[in-house]
């Protein structure tokens, strides 16, 4: 022990790194060491040997930080393996102080196949992790041997015993590990599987298989695994600060799922917020198509009215008349339409005023529209012409109504100005039954004027009916 104290202590290097392992949360030793000596007396010529040997093959195989093969990433891997096989052997109250060693020497056969073939290899480990095809599967294949035979034989080279060398022989191929082997060739296989959950993807299956392995295996139980998984976590990012080994994205895998809770909380309230901005856009949108929708309504109401009377404008006239007829033709019912024009209108604009006018013609349109039924159009003709649609009336009915009309508007009385204001129409009115051959719009229009100017010529304030079919030739 004196001896081996001696050419510890003749390297600062390794005495420094070897006391910070001692001292590490790895031993939980009760007080702190200070010296090889004591190191060598509390954790025994094995450990310590292992400890050095550790360092020395980790510093020397480091590699080339440009290569394709990921140094840092091996060296992680074994680390992790290596804490993983150490705290397992705990665990399961196994005495082997070679297992930190057995775990990061197992797969050293890989670094070794990739320091001679280079790039070939690579490509052979980029096809297991394209494929999920197990590597000592795809080295046999291709070389005839496999990487747990090459670290196996490394290993016994260098002269280490048996109870190192035998099990990693063995690691991906328990069953047939010979008996006395088998379970540390087991705990090899499985810190190798836990090792894989804190570097590679897939996380939430590999610690399935391992919960699965491990209970089938050991006989320990999922809450066991986890908190071994954390503890392997910890401590491996203790020791791979003394292997001056980047930790890297290496954290406790409570804190990996406590992170993909989180992490699935956020997307979760971005989901939620997003909905209800979704709903508020939504709504948004219907409130205001409807406000569009209303004001088109109101468009439309006002651009087919009249602005002085309020009254259908000439347009709208043109397009209800044409409306109406189609449904009487449809539904074999007679329509019939009144025009009228006010008579002498020049002379009230004259005598009275613009003004004065404008309100004779308000006057009209509010008496119009109350005598006629509600189904009838009163449309705003032109200047002080106005038309009447009355839609299932025959010739009798549109005689009575255009009387009654003349006389409704004979009896208004425009007050403006002290001055008292009466006029009269002349009026023609035309009817379209559904017996009679079909009629045009416009013939049905030329109709009523017709009759309107007959009006006008045989004294005005009088009605004259005319057939549409004597204008139909
Ligand atoms: P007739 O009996 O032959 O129809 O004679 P009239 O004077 O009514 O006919 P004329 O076509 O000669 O004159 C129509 C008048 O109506 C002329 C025009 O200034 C007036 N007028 C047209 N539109 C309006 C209006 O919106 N307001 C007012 N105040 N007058 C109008
Ligand atoms: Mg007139
Ligand atoms: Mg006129």
């Amino acid at each position: 022990m004196r001896e081996l104290s001696r050419i510890i202590s003749a390297d600062p290097a390794l005495t420094g790194k070897m006391l910070k392992v001692a001292n590490s949360g790895f031993y939980s030793l009760p007080n702190e060491v200070t010296s090889v000596e004591r190191a060598l007396s509390v954790l025994g010529t094995n450990v310590i040997k292992n400890i050095a040997l550790s360092f020395v093959i980790a510093a020397d195989l480091r590699g080339d930080k440009r290569s394709v093969f990921d140094f840092d990433y091996f060296w992680r891997r074994s680390v992790t393996s290596a804490v993983a096989a150490e705290l397992l052997t705990n665990l399961l109250q196994i005495d082997n102080e070679d297992i930190f060693v057995t775990g990061l020497l197992h797969d050293i056969g890989v670094l070794i196949i990739y320091l001679s073939k280079g790039d070939e290899y690579a490509a052979l480990l980029q096809e297991r992790r394209d494929t999920g095809a197990p590597l000592v599967e795809l080295e046999q294949r291709k070389y005839g041997f496999d990487h747990q035979q090459l670290s196996f034989t490394l290993v016994s080279d260098w002269g280490l015993p048996e109870s190192i060398s035998q099990p990693i022989n063995y690691h991906h191929t328990t069953l047939s590990a010979p008996e006395e082997h088998r379970r540390t060739a087991e705990i090899l296989w499985i810190a190798d599987l836990l090792s894989a959950i804190y570097s590679e993807s897939e996380t939430a299956e590999k610690v399935r298989l391992l919960q699965d392995e491990m209970l089938s295996l050991f006989n320990i139980d999922s809450d066991q695994v986890r908190e071994l998984l954390d503890e392997v976590a910890y401590k491996s990012i203790d020791i791979l600060k003394t292997f001056e080994i980047d930790p890297g994205e290496l954290k406790p895998y409570s804190q990996m799922l406590q992170e993909a809770n989180a992490e699935l909380g956020r997307l979760n309230m971005s989901y939620e917020y997003l909905v209800m901005e979704l709903k508020e856009a939504k709504e948004k949108a219907e409130r205001l198509a409807n406000e569009l929708r209303d004001a088109n309504s109101r468009l439309k109401e006002l651009v087919s009215r009249d602005g002085l009377t309020g009254l259908y404008n000439h347009r709208h006239f043109q397009e209800m008349l044409g409306k109406e007829l189609a449904r009487g033709l449809r539904y074999q019912s007679s329509v019939s339409l009144i025009m009228f024009d006010i008579d002498f209108f020049k002379k009230v604009n004259d005598n009275y005023g613009h003004p004065a006018g404008d309100l004779v013609l308000m006057n009209i349109a509010r008496v119009v529209e109350r005598v006629v039924r509600p189904s009838d159009v009163v449309a705003r003709y032109g200047g002080e012409e106005f038309a009447v649609i009355l839609p299932e009336t025959n010739e009798a009915g549109v005689k009575i109504f255009a009387e009654r009309l003349r006389r409704s508007i004979e009896g208004i009385v425009t007050i403006t100005e002290g001055q008292q204001i009466q006029v009269t129409v002349s009026s023609g009115a035309t009817t379209v039954s559904p017996d009679k051959a079909q009629i045009s719009k416009q013939l049905m229009i030329d109709a009523a004027d017709r009759g309107l100017y007959a009006s006008k010529r045989n004294g005005r304030n009088r009605v004259t009916i005319v057939d549409p079919l004597a204008l139909a030739d």
